[in-house]
């Protein structure tokens, strides 16, 4: 066996390595063995036409040469008797045959004594030679007594002499010929033999020709067929994905070449599956995993344990810092963000205060998430305050020093083991982040209460129509200061609701759910009323003081609202510029050219127009020169603790320029202390509202503030 091995390397070695010299090496092997298949057939052929033609020539003319020995020496004794017989006048011509035929007879055992190649032959024709010897002497003696004219004599010497001398001659030559005539025979034997012999090897030299170029083409056939065939699985192999078998070297150079050509190619198409599958899942920005990641994960781990919780963390100020600072600086201040968050989840991973393999992601803008296993909630706690620490360093990006603010929503399973699908566990964060940032925290966990108010809310808003009509709503103003005079500007108005059953509910727990279902056209409509009253009223007093009312989406869509403002105004004979509107930046993108259309018509009747919460929303710089606006309230977000932070301050201060900038009053919302106070005042701010200033007031404590004012 391994000798047979060894020989079959031994042959694969010397096999060609070009397809090319492989099929030109297989058909020439081909023509040559048909060449020595056809030599070997043909070569006998001719030595048999070689013996023929000796036959034809040389045996077939000696037998016709004896043959005639045969016959001269019949008819030499014949002529004789003749002789004997004829006058002798007639003599001569008598002589003349008798002579001529034994000229002849001479003749053919001359040419016979060199031609015969057999000892027999020789022998009978040594034989022959004697008795034509004697014949000669006994022949001239007779003619002798014929010229003598004893007739009798010659007869007698004849008879007894020549007769028994050519005698002799006829049995040698009749010999000479029997022998002559077996060996033709012999011979036509032999060359039927020998043509029998050629005709066979013919056949057997074609039948091995056949069968080896059958064996030559299989095998010249499988030597191009079989890595061809390597070859078709390998691009199969790579067409159901795999791009890690190579195609292996099949020692044919051209079938090789296209085999590295496919490597290459499976090699590239896996390189670019793997690109696009890193753009699928992938958030180009942060290099986190992205939203489809999340909800979809291309690869779900099996040897990490399914994660029980969620947090949405949502950077803050980032509208405005795209609008003052560019979307380069808020583009590297997600990044950090992202940077930082993926940090803290790491780290709180690997001292396992959380589960083995976190994942973070960005959903979009600046909302990151993660997902991970919590054994409590306290461990979450703990999660957050790490967060917390790791953003109070402000960023620096583009010459700015930015701070990071975000709030937090979390979600979990609630028993700590089951484990609730991603999606379910992204809403529930989504509601504890509206939650939080309704109730200005940081951060707030989603609870059973949450989901229950969600679901009270839509009771509580079928409620509202009733509250209208049975004077349960309440309007209590919140007094705005001037930061340059420190006096009382105006209010705003902010409505509260007294349920006969649930007792006080927040503006923030309704509103939002009014605004959803149209009831706050109601809401809108009452607290106009109550503030052209309340105008009314401070006309003679102070008639300089405002108020402003807070203004929903729906009243913008509503084109008949600008017309009630307006009659509204004259039935309570106040002017219109005592009354301001508030529009959060929001409201005003739901339907921008409607709602700007609606505003010039409110700003030609001579209301004051005033942006609410002021870089919490989505609208852009180019589009807010359009509005006729004349007061921009900043967002309490950017005002909480603006003493500490210089980031915002610088942010606020942009945002402060740029409001000047557009001849805009730039009031700050929800100034809480002293310092933030000063602050705003430093940066150039007009007015403040806050409970510094003063809280929302009602009933007494609004009218002692009134009274206090003269
Ligand atoms: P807003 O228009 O930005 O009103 C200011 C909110 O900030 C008020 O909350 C006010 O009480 C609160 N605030 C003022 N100063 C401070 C402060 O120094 N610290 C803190 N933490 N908060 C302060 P409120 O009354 O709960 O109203 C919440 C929101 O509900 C309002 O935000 C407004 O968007 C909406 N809203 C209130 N009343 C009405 C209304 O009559 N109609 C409509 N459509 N929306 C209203
Ligand atoms: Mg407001
Ligand atoms: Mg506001």
């Amino acid at each position: 066996m391994p000798r047979l091995a060894n020989s079959t390397s031994l042959l694969q070695r010397l096999r060609p390595k070009r397809i090319g010299r492989r099929l030109a090496l297989g058909f020439g092997a081909l023509v040559v063995l048909m060449l020595v298949a056809l030599w070997y057939a043909t070569a006998p052929i001719a030595v048999a036409l070689k013996a023929t033609e000796q036959f034809a020539t040389g045996d077939m003319q000696r037998l016709l040469r004896v043959q005639a020995l045969s016959l001269q020496t019949e008819g030499v004794g014949s002529a004789l008797v003749r002789l004997l017989n004829a006058p002798r006048a007639n003599r001569v011509a008598e002589y003349a045959d008798v002579d001529e035929r034994n000229r002849r007879i001479d003749g053919i055992i001359e040419s016979l004594a060199n031609d015969l190649h057999d000892p027999q032959q020789e022998e009978t024709l040594r034989r022959l030679q004697e008795s034509r010897a004697i014949y000669a002497d006994a022949f001239l003696a007779t003619v002798d007594q014929v010229e003598a004219g004893d007739l009798k004599a010659a007869s007698n010497a004849l008879n007894a002499q020549v007769n028994p001398a050519l005698k002799t001659m006829l049995t040698e030559s009749n010999t000479l010929l029997q022998r002559e005539r077996e060996r033709i025979e012999r011979q036509l034997d032999d060359a039927q033999i020998r043509f029998h012999r050629i005709g066979n090897l013919a056949a057997l030299s074609s039948l091995i020709a056949i069968i080896a170029a059958a064996i030559l083409a299989w095998r010249t056939t499988k030597s191009v067929v079989t890595p061809l065939a390597r070859l078709e699985s390998a691009a199969r192999t790579i067409a159901q994905g795999d791009y890690q078998t190579k195609v292996l070297a099949t020692g044919t150079q051209e079938v090789d070449r296209v085999g590295a050509a496919l490597n290459t190619m499976a090699e590239a198409v896996s390189l670019r599956e793997r690109e696009i599958v890193r753009l699928a899942y992938e958030d180009a920005l942060t290099g986190l995993p992205n939203r489809t990641a999340l909800l979809n994960p291309p690869r779900p781990a099996n040897d990490v344990p399914a994660a029980n919780t969620l947090v949405l963390i949502d950077l803050a100020r980032l509208k405005a810092v795209n609008e003052t600072l560019g979307y380069s600086t808020g583009d590297s201040l997600i990044k950090e963000l992202a940077g930082r968050v993926a940090n803290v989840f790491q780290t709180a991973a690997h001292d396992g205060l959380i589960g083995a393999a976190p994942v973070v992601a960005r959903l979009s803008g600046g909302t990151l998430v993660g997902h991970f296993n919590a054994v409590n909630r306290a461990a979450v706690e703990v999660l957050y305050d790490r967060l917390d620490a790791a953003t109070v360093q402000a960023v620096q990006c583009g010459g700015h020093s930015v701070d990071l603010g975000f709030t937090c929503g979390f979600a979990d399973s609630g028993d700590g083991t089951s484990v609730t699908a991603v999606n379910t566990l992204l809403r529930n964060a989504e509601v504890a982040m509206h939650t939080a940032k309704r109730s200005a925290t940081a951060h707030a966990w989603h609870s059973e209460v949450q989901e229950a108010a969600r679901l009270s809310h839509l009771n509580l808003v079928s409620d509202l129509r009733q509250a209208v009509a049975a004077s349960q709503l309440q309007m209590w103003l919140q007094p705005k200061f001037s930061l340059v005079t420190g006096k009382a500007v105006g209010a705003e108005a902010l409505v509260r609701w007294q349920h006969p059953t649930r007792g006080f509910v927040s503006p923030a727990e309704f509103v939002p759910f009014a605004e959803q279902t149209g009831y706050i056209t109601l809401v809108t409509d009452w607290m106009l009323r109550e503030a052209l009253r309340t105008l009314q009223a401070w006309e003679p007093k102070q008639p300089q003081l405002s108020i402003a009312v807070n203004v929903s989406t729906r009243d913008l869509q509503d084109a008949g609202f600008a017309q009630r403002v307006h009659e509204l105004l004259v039935s309570h004979k106040v002017s219109p510029e005592r009354l301001r509107l508030e529009i959060t930046e929001s409201g005003l993108m739901d339907d921008p050219q409607r709602s700007v259309a609606l505003l010039q018509v409110l700003r030609g009747i001579g209301v004051g127009l005033s942006i609410d919460d002021f870089g919490t929303g989505y609208s852009s710089l180019a589009y807010l020169q359009k509005l006729p606006v004349s007061e921009l309230k900043i967002d309490r977000s950017f005002v909480e603790n603006v003493d500490a932070l210089a980031g915002t301050q610088k942010l606020v201060h942009a945002m402060i320029e740029m409001g000047h900038g557009m001849d805009l009053v730039v009031t700050a919302e929800g100034i809480e202390t002293q310092a933030e106070r000063d602050v705003l005042a430093r940066l150039g701010c007009d007015v403040m509202q806050g409970y510094f200033g003063s809280r929302p007031l009602h009933g007494e404590a609004l009218q002692a503030w009134f009274e206090a004012l003269q």
